[in-house]
């Protein structure tokens, strides 16, 4: 699947537009349980100073959307990676997390790639710091 709707996330690091692409983020929000409510939450990589952070994404409502959203001929870099549980052992917290990815992608490769994260930002929904990378992905 090509283009389609994507969120804009601004890096309040280095100010690169991070887009997230809506037909992967849906069902990786759908399948979460307990929903979120008002907001929902994911983590996501800047593809300018790889800062991982966590961001709060609108999700449409019935209608009409909302949220910043703008709609692309093509898919943007960013991909569905996985989910980032938070690291206190009570928390049950987790995040979906999105990185600028091309695949497929070899394990050597992917864990270069993780080394090159900064998780200095990133916290779980509750607060708390997450700092673990997720395993190397060969899901599609
Ligand atoms: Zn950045
Ligand atoms: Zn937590």
């Amino acid at each position: 699947m090509d283009g389609g709707v994507h969120y804009t996330l601004d890096c309040p690091v280095c100010g690169s537009t991070i887009l997230i692409p809506e037909h992967r983020l849906a069902p990786v929000l759908a399948s979460q349980v307990p929903r979120a409510k008002a907001t929902e939450l994911v983590g996501a990589v800047c593809g300018g100073c790889r800062h991982i952070r966590t961001y709060d994404v609108e999700v449409p409502g019935p209608n009409p959307p909302v949220g910043p959203v703008v709609a692309l001929v093509q898919a943007s870099d960013w991909d569905y990676v996985g989910w980032l549980p938070c690291e206190v052992r009570n928390c049950q917290s987790h995040l979906p997390l999105f990185a600028p990815l091309r695949r497929p992608i070899s394990p050597e490769d992917w864990n270069q790639y993780v080394a090159t994260w900064n998780w200095d930002d990133l916290v779980c929904p509750a607060g708390h710091k997450i700092s673990q990378p997720p395993p190397e992905t060969s899901e599609a």
